[in-house]
């Protein structure tokens, strides 16, 4: 069984205090590796490590930054079998995902911010013939880069590339849940000569040394994703020292289809948005809102799709819908569907855990894809956020009902809405409550675009320069001259 190290200074580092904690394989449900649970001996190594790399890291032409990103990209493309299959054991998603999407995504993210780091610049306003301004912008120094489950190395690196490319320091935190690949990652890093200290990797739980390092006073910025309860707590340690925060949080987004849809395109749309990941993609669309006169069809016809989708071990070929992400996951999930039952809505498919064919996932921790139907705006199921393969349906008479509906929830992360009507969508797309707002698609995701949500959805936004801008600090500089 594989023991699993932190990555400081450029090491591969065993835990000072021998504690450990189980690594599962969801499909099977049993352990198949070991997490070290980083303390304040690791992340104070960490931190001198981040401390003494920063000078010559943050004062290094942005293309030696850039070359060494695309280094590790390219050792990211050269593995992708490995890291796919350690992503799909790790997280339980199906491997054709992890090698379609996540890893490449990750190689993606480096690319970019290599990129960006030899375009970023900064501004200049001369406000008369005899002042100019101009603004420096310079890192932080050493920033925390805490990332979730769901799409593992995906977002880890989504992170850390700005970071790194905008010349700061990282002491970055997998999920204790999925650590695998950036367990993976930190060995890549040293290959691609990334220099010691530069990027520190600390397993454990988030309560723990999570919370350690947001509250570690060396740390000045901290970019989050995760839920929305932990980026809250994450807020009130953060702020009273003022630390940059970036906070990417939880969704309730809906999927608004009206009448005049290009139907098939809207149901494979719909569908992909609902289940993908098992609906474990803070952007899927888990309260689909339909114009009353396509209520019943789209209901037979997206039942009818949902229990055709192939449900199964994630390493097998053809598997759709793979394991959650845990063993607790899945009791959340469940208890949600049984909480919707409560509330008066029917179960139209799914509602249960299932077994897969064959005995390797025989106590894995699969859920049918749910679809739920009968629940008003305001119950528990169609305001909390599920994080799983469970959809809810409601009805609307009008465009005005429709928009109630949509932003009717604390959140304010995604939407996506399908219409020909051109007009209508243009006029829905600016007041919809969402950070992210698809008109007939879903996730297509361009990274040069704005990534956040509004509301209780997170604070700030991820991407592009807003990336680079959060990574660095602006000083303006004021020159009058004669
Ligand atoms: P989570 O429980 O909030 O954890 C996220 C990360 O924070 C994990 O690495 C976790 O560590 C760590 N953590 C937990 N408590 C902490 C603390 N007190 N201080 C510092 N770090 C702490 O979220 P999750 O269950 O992993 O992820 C699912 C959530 O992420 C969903 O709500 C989803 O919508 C959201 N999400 C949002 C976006 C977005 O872009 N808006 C993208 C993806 C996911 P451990 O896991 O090791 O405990």
């Amino acid at each position: 069984m594989e023991t699993l190290t932190h990555f400081i200074a450029g090491q591969d580092v065993p835990t000072t205090s021998n504690d450990y904690l189980d690594n599962f394989e969801p499909a099977t449900g049993l352990v198949y590796s070991r997490i070290p649970e980083a303390g304040v001996d690791e992340l104070e190594a960490a931190i001198r490590a981040g401390q003494q790399a920063f000078p010559a890291w943050s004062g290094a032409p942005a293309e030696e930054r850039a070359a060494c990103l695309r280094r590790l990209a390219r050792l990211i493309e050269r593995d992708i079998d490995p890291l796919a299959m350690a992503e799909s054991i790790d997280n339980g998603k199906p491997l054709s995902i992890a090698r379609q999407l996540d890893i490449p995504r990750a190689a993606a993210n480096l690319n970019f911010f290599a990129a960006a780091a030899t375009q970023f610049s900064s501004e200049s306003h001369a406000t008369d013939a005899h002042t100019l301004n101009y603004t420096l912008r310079k890192p932080h120094g050493l920033v925390a880069c805490i990332s979730p489950w769901n799409l593992p190395l995906y977002l880890f690196t989504w992170k850390i590339a700005p970071a790194l490319a905008s010349g700061n320091c990282v002491i970055g935190k997998p999920s204790e849940v999925t650590p695998m690949t950036a367990w993976m990652l930190g060995k890549l890093c040293r290959e691609a000569g990334l220099p010691d200290g530069v990027l520190n990797i600390l397993h454990g739980s988030g309560p723990t040394i999570g919370q350690q390092i947001v509250e570690h006073p060396a740390i000045s910025a901290i970019s989050f994703t995760g839920g929305t309860a932990t980026g809250e707590g994450i807020a009130r340690t953060a702020a009273p020292a003022f630390k940059k925060l970036s906070l990417e949080l939880g969704g309730k987004n809906p999927s608004i289809v009206f009448a005049d849809c290009h139907w098939e395109r809207m149901m494979d749309g719909v569908l992909r948005a609902a289940f993908s990941n098992q609906g474990q993609i803070c952007l899927c669309g888990s309260r689909i809102l339909l114009e009353r006169s396509i209520y019943d069809r789209f209901c037979d016809e997206f039942v009818a799709r949902v229990q055709q989708l192939r449900l199964g071990d994630p390493l097998e070929n053809g598997t759709q819908q793979g394991a959650v992400v845990s063993e607790a996951h899945m009791t959340k999930i469940l208890g949600c569907i049984e909480t919707a039952r409560e509330e008066g809505g029917t179960v139209l498919c799914g509602g249960d855990r299932v077994v897969p064919d064959g005995a390797r996932c025989k106590n894995g921790w699969f859920v049918a894809p749910t679809v739920i139907e009968g629940l008003g705006i305001d119950c528990q199921t169609n305001q909390n956020e599920i994080f799983g393969p469970v959809v809810t349906l409601t009805p609307f008479d009008d465009e005005q009902q429709a928009l109630e509906l949509a932003n009717g929830t604390r959140y304010g992360l995604a939407a996506n809405l399908w219409s020909r009507d051109v007009d209508r969508c243009h006029r829905l797309a600016g007041r919809l409550d969402a950070g992210l707002i698809w008109i007939n698609c879903w996730m297509i995701r361009d990274l040069r675009t704005p990534m956040g949500g509004m509301k209780h959805s997170g604070m700030g936004r991820e991407g592009g320069l807003e990336a680079m801008r959060f990574f660095t600090e602006p000083r303006n500089v004021c020159v009058s001259f004669t």
